[in-house]
């Protein structure tokens, strides 16, 4: 075999192993903290063992290598239960979707639709022209597509059709602040 086909081979072999090995596995839960991150101000680049280094390998998986998580996982259902809260991405920290957004469109995966922070979403047509990547602006992840004009009942009638594993969720502040608190 011409040593060039054969790399491809390997690559193509080792590529499907990844996708079947991660989809297969229970997801681990969505990201969650109780402090908003602080928001990058400039483009967040890394190399790719520092992106390995940072990221789980099912984050790497989506937002590196353009994966997909499996539909109505863990953390979709995870997300159904979430109230209200905000979603950044969970390679640089930008704020991308609100609680205010999302609507149920049972697609199998977390759905808004419209970002909260739009210059933190870039959406880019694939080649072929059939679906609309979805990308954070900021550190180039992979977030999942966006697909317009499908009749639901929102104002825009878009889905932006999230792989939740790439977000970290904040949830709303219940508490009062200090200042508004009544004197005991
Ligand atoms: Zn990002």
């Amino acid at each position: 075999m011409k040593p060039i086909i054969s790399t491809t081979l390997i690559l193509l072999a080792g590529m499907l192993a990844t996708t079947y090995l991660i989809q297969a596995q229970p997801q681990k839960p969505m990201t969650t903290v109780d402090k908003t991150p602080e928001q990058p101000v400039e483009p967040v680049k890394k190399t790719d063992a520092e992106w390995r280094e940072t990221l789980t390998p099912e984050q790497y998986y989506i937002a590196r290598q353009s994966g997909t998580e499996r539909p109505n996982g863990e953390i979709y259902q995870q997300f159904k239960k979430q109230g209200a809260g905000t979603y950044y991405c969970v390679g640089c920290n930008a704020e991308l979707f609100s609680s205010q957004q999302k609507f149920d469109s049972h697609c199998g995966w977390p759905s808004f639709y419209d970002p909260s922070k739009a210059k933190n979403v870039r959406a880019i047509p694939d080649p072929d022209g059939l679906r609309v990547e979805v990308r954070c602006a900021v550190c180039d992840a992979h977030l999942g597509h966006v697909f317009t004009g499908e009749g639901f009942n929102t104002p825009t009638d878009k889905r932006y059709c999230i792989n939740g594993t790439i977000l970290k969720f904040v949830p709303a502040r219940s508490k009062i602040p200090e200042d508004k608190k009544q004197p005991k």
